[in-house]
């Protein structure tokens, strides 16, 4: 495991994986640049070499080998010379040639001394004496072998010229006419011979020179060679590695800005054209600004797919109360933003908390912006209001000396329709300490950027749900009387069945009918009626409990539905309606009416475990009420229930 770990390590930081793009491309840049100069570097240490060993040919090899070639040629003048004392007779081409031997080997002597230790040398024509060439050679003191056989020319010239001067010394003997004795005839010739035997091994000696000359030379070309051959091979591999290297980036640097940014932009395309898989992610291969980028994307994605997602799930929902206890498990779970009050605005100006297990039950503003919401200044504007931005911003926060406070508007139909209240405790910044911290309070924009994003991605479900809860209200109420009816009760009942049986609690029925109701009808008319009837409605809906429900079941008859009903409780509900109706004197169009009503009632399940059959049983009650004498209330019995079956 720790190999390759420690192997990628290696690679990343080789191809520059996760250091910043301009940093990359610095190095990418550097590395031509230090290619360049490595190849340049070796080029000109080649062609310094050979530049330098060509030198060392031309200024020393070559006129060291010319001086030496020079010399056998004078060696061989000089015997020419020599022959001519010889076979000629007349004195002026006799010490013509005399002259020419000494100033040859005058010569060869200054040639090689200055071979021997460096120096000028002058190169004059046989014929003439005239100067033809001078040039400079270096010393060859060091090369020994060289050394040696210019010794021996150096020794083998002094003793040619003692033999010149036995020779010429017999010859001028001679053509003083004197005539030469055998002894003196013999040591002339021997003087030739010893003579022309010096000159061939000079000869000898002067080529041995040039070959121990030419051993330098080769060896010079020989290292050139060698040379540029390395050379080659420098190239070849400097080559190779330039070249491999070029790949080797290129591909990582494909792989970490190429594919990520191909990917980023297929992924745009899909988005605008609406076929894009959300839960793709960006692979992220190194730690420059594409991987930035790559993050940020990611997360833009899975904002957008988890806004989505949330839409989906919040629009299957099934009741508004749903929505609003969804939203607050995101801003609790997902965003954090764990101190929340959430509010719903009814047209009527007033603002209910909304109970969610996520967000508190209690108020942390003035309690007077329930009744009249307009005191609440996100209400009001319609703007998020962060005391974060601006201390102390709104007048009805209570909390303000240990909390910041943040309330997002839910617009609905251009209104307010409800408040998200974040709240944010103050201790990590004292009051006195200024500013919120930058990190902090950056946090907290984005938690509540987000939380803005999710209330308005919202909006449109919530407007839906209102609209048809509204609309489902306006099914099950009652126009005139705003009571529930009957259809509610049937839509209801499967629910409030549920709940008795669950609780094992007792649930009262109160079946009312107003007594000669039809008299009202003809003696004032359908309309007084209807005033009648409201009026009625509104005695018996004041005269429940607050958690029970009154529905108007028929006409002018109403079914009390009283919940929890404790013994006695159902009794008491009642006889309060009936008194109340009694008490009350309707007046309308200059007429005071007063009417009458009949209770009876029924016990569910105490009675019958069919809901429907207890509502018959308590008709009955209110017929036996009627029978009674009406303005009665009456409990169902079991000996009520005569012949007539249900
Ligand atoms: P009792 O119940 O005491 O036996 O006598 P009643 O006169 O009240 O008789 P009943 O209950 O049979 O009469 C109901 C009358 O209520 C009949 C109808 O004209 C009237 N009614 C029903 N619905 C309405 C309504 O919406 N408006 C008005 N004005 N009258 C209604
Ligand atoms: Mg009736
Ligand atoms: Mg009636």
């Amino acid at each position: 495991m720790r190999t390759p770990k420690l192997f990628w390590r290696f690679i990343n930081l080789i191809t520059f994986t996760d250091i910043p793009i301009w940093q990359k491309i610095f190095l990418f840049a550097g590395g031509g640049i230090f290619w360049f100069i490595i190849t340049a570097l070796v080029g000109l240490g080649a062609v310094t070499y050979v530049n330098s060993s060509s030198h060392v040919l031309t200024d020393q090899v070559v006129p060291q080998i010319k001086a030496s070639q020079k010399l056998i040629i004078n060696i061989r003048g000089a015997n020419v010379s020599v022959h001519n004392i010889v076979i000629h007779d007349d004195m002026e081409t006799v010490s013509m040639n005399y002259e020419r031997d000494k100033f040859l080997h005058g010569n060869i002597t200054t040639t090689l001394t200055s071979l021997l230790e460096g120096g000028v040398i002058k190169d004059y024509s046989d014929l003439t004496g005239e100067l033809i060439e001078e040039f400079e050679v270096e010393p060859l003191a060091e090369n020994t072998s060289a050394k040696n056989h210019i010794g021996k020319v150096l020794n083998k010239s002094s003793r040619m010229r003692d033999s010149l001067e036995t020779l010429m010394s017999l010859k001028m003997k001679k053509l003083g006419g004197a005539g030469l004795t055998q002894l003196e005839n013999d040591q002339f010739m021997n003087a030739l011979r010893e003579y022309d035997m010096l000159t061939v091994q000079s000869v000898v000696e002067l080529g041995k020179l040039t070959s121990s000359i030419s051993v330098l030379q080769s060896k010079y070309t020989d290292n050139i060679k060698t040379v540029l051959q390395a050379s080659m091979v420098l190239f070849i591999i400097i080559g190779v590695m330039a070249i491999t290297l070029v790949i080797v980036f290129s591909y990582f640097l494909k792989a970490s800005i190429t594919d990520p940014l191909n990917a980023i932009t297929n992924q745009i395309k899909g988005l605008s054209e609406g076929e894009v898989d959300l839960t793709k992610q960006i692979a992220i291969g190194s730690k420059d600004e594409i991987a930035q980028l790559s993050t940020n994307f990611n997360m833009l994605m899975n904002t957008i797919h988890d806004m989505n997602t949330f839409k989906k799930v919040i629009e299957e929902d099934d009741t508004l109360d749903d929505v609003y206890n969804r939203m607050a498990e995101v801003f609790y779970d997902q965003l954090g933003l764990d101190d929340l009050v959430m509010f719903e605005i009814s047209n009527r100006n007033v603002m209910r908390l909304i109970d969610t297990p996520y967000s508190k039950n209690e108020i942390c503003c003035n309690k007077e912006i329930l009744v009249d919401s307009n005191l609440c200044r996100a209400r009001k504007t319609g703007h998020t209001v962060s005391s974060i931005t601006y201390k102390k911003i709104c007048k009805q926060y209570l909390l303000s000396p240990e909390k910041y406070h943040v309330c997002v508007p839910i617009i609905i139909g251009g209104a307010t329709g409800g408040i998200v209240q974040f709240n944010f405790d103050k201790s990590v910044t004292p009051e006195h300490e200024k500013p919120t911290p930058i990190i902090q309070s950056d946090c907290i924009a984005r938690q509540i950027l987000k939380a803005e994003q999710y209330i308005r991605e919202s909006t449109a479900v919530i407007e839906t749900k209102k609209l048809t809860s509204a609309l489902k209200e306006s099914a099950v109420k009652d126009q005139m009387t705003g009571l529930y009816n009957r259809r509610f009760l049937e839509e209801y009942v499967d629910t409030l069945v549920a709940s008795v049986v669950r609780k094992g609690t007792q649930v009262g029925l109160l079946m009312c009918d107003l007594d000669f109701f039809k008299e009202v009808n003809d003696k004032y008319g359908h309309d007084v009626g209807d005033v009648v009837l409201k009026a009625t409605a509104n005695v018996i809906s004041k005269s429940a409990r607050s958690g029970d429900l009154v529905i108007r079941f028929g006409g002018e008859e109403f079914v009390v539905i009283v919940n929890d009903a404790k013994p006695g409780d159902t009794e008491e509900v009642a006889e309060r309606i009936r008194k109340k109706i009694a008490e009350t004197k309707v007046k309308t169009s200059g007429v005071v009416i007063s009417k009458t009503i009949s209770i009876g009632i029924s016990e569910f399940p105490k009675d019958t475990q069919n809901f429907w059959e207890a509502i018959k049983y308590a008709d009955i009650a209110l017929y036996k009420a009627k029978d009674a004498g009406r303005n009665t209330v009456l409990k169902f019995k079991k000996e009520m229930w005569t012949a007539e079956a249900y």
